[in-house]
């Protein structure tokens, strides 16, 4: 078969090196035996475009070097990879995985933390095990996430798993969407979003999100050094080849533009790195700690700022300051969700009330500079420039995806700088 008359007529100005990356994806499809999936096809004679945003929850950038994700490496190799993807601070699945579909800080977008509370309503705790309150719109409704602009944009959207996605807001939801569940298997979250995918045009999505959460969780119980990680990441790079051979099989490989990234890495943990905060707590009964590990947070209404933060100061491997003080390259502290003293430890350290914590080997939330943070960015597909990027910033890519979905953005904290660099 002649890959070249893949080519969409009005793309015909599509370079050599976009050429190549399509053999190349085509090539990682056909070189699976086995189909996936027997459902009849939905012809896509028009080959609308479509855009498809992936997480990997927890990829440190450095796993590519070890060989268990080739199908990663293909694309990376057939379009634009960076060495470096920068998240925003704190270095956290939520407060990243909205920066990137919002352009947003976490002081603008309001997901400052995976577990928060907010002064304008105390009795709910927003925390990930906690259902009602991740699926409120309230925690999430300072931002318009980018399917919802697509949404009022007139596009259609499916989304298996993204945080927020589960959400009405500005009254939309995706055309699409499931109840997270983190039992749900990285083949069978690729087996549904296929199936949504397999439509008339006319109704399938001009973009998708895809989330996998394995490798993140093998991370912290193991660390990321261990064999445990290796694992989650074969079976999440085989979970990809998968999605990439079922787009074949569907005729919409060849339309697909795939943005391919984490929220941040991980960090190996040593047991005996621990800033145990027993001392100060005792001496500061009404300060209250509602952050703890690589980040640390007291709310403080009632206590006497000034001498806590003396003391605090006074502990090596952390630093630590009123939530207004904290050093503007981190863009952290204006949210109201910001308990009022905020601490951040040194790599590998955790900061803990007592000792009596078991602290698990693989943590991030640390400085999102720090290169253990450092996540994934690859882009492959049709006009993708062939290249290696020193480093992206999270922060960039919310604009990038609304010039690949044609969209207009939401004002946002990002530069639009991304277009340009990586695509022809
Ligand atoms: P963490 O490593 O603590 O920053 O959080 C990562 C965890 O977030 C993953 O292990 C997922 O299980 C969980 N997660 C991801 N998306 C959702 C969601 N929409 N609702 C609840 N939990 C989620
Ligand atoms: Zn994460
Ligand atoms: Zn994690």
């Amino acid at each position: 078969m002649n890959k070249l008359k893949l080519f969409n007529p009005n793309r015909q100005l599509a370079s050599f090196v976009s050429a190549m990356s399509i053999l190349v994806l085509s090539s990682i499809s056909m070189s699976l035996a086995q189909s996936v999936g027997t459902l009849p096809v939905v012809p896509q004679p028009q080959h609308k475009p479509l855009v498809v945003l992936i997480s990997i929850d927890g990829y440190r950038n450095d796993y590519m070097s070890r060989g268990f994700t080739p199908t990663l490496k293909r694309l990376a190799d057939a379009g634009t990879y960076a060495d470096n993807f920068t998240p925003v601070f704190p270095s956290i699945t939520f407060p990243n995985h909205y920066s990137l579909v919002t352009g947003l800080y976490p002081d603008h977008h309001g997901l400052v933390n995976n577990t928060m509370q907010d002064p304008s309503k105390t009795k709910q705790i927003f925390k990930l095990s906690d259902r009602e309150s991740v699926t409120n719109p309230f925690w999430y409704e300072e931002a318009t996430p980018i399917w919802i602009s697509a949404k009022q944009q007139g596009k259609i959207v499916s989304t298996l798993f993204w945080p927020g996605t589960e959400v009405l807001n500005h009254g939309l939801r995706p055309d699409d969407w499931l109840n997270y569940d983190d039992n749900m298997s990285s083949d069978k979250r690729v087996d549904q979003l296929l199936e949504w995918l397999n439509r008339d045009e006319s109704k399938r999505a001009d973009f998708a999100t895809l989330y996998f959460s394995e490798v993140d969780h093998a991370g912290h119980e193991f660390g990321p050094d261990a064999l445990e990680v290796n694992e989650a990441l074969k079976r999440v790079d085989a979970a990809i080849e998968r999605f990439v051979k079922g787009l074949e099989r569907l005729d919409l490989l060849k339309d697909t533009t795939f943005v391919i990234t984490s929220d941040h890495g991980m960090a190996h943990v040593a047991q005996d790195h621990i800033i145990n905060l027993s001392m100060v707590l005792e001496s500061t009964k009404s300060a209250k700690l509602v952050w703890m590990g690589p980040v640390a947070g007291f709310n403080v209404e009632s206590v006497d700022a000034e001498p806590m933060l003396e003391r605090l100061k006074a502990y090596p491997h952390m630093s630590c300051w009123h939530k207004s003080k904290i050093p503007p390259e981190y863009h952290f502290g204006t949210h109201r969700r910001i308990p009022g003293i905020f601490c951040l430890a040194d790599v590998g350290w955790s900061i803990l009330p007592n000792l009596g914590m078991k602290v698990i080997p693989g943590m991030h939330g640390y400085d999102a500079r720090a290169k253990e943070m450092q996540g994934l960015f690859i882009v492959a597909g049709p006009g993708v420039k062939k290249q290696t990027l020193a480093v992206v910033n999270n922060i960039d890519v919310y604009s990038f995806l609304t010039r690949l979905i044609k969209i207009k953005p939401e004002p946002n904290d990002g530069e639009d700088i991304l277009f340009k660099q990586i695509m022809d």
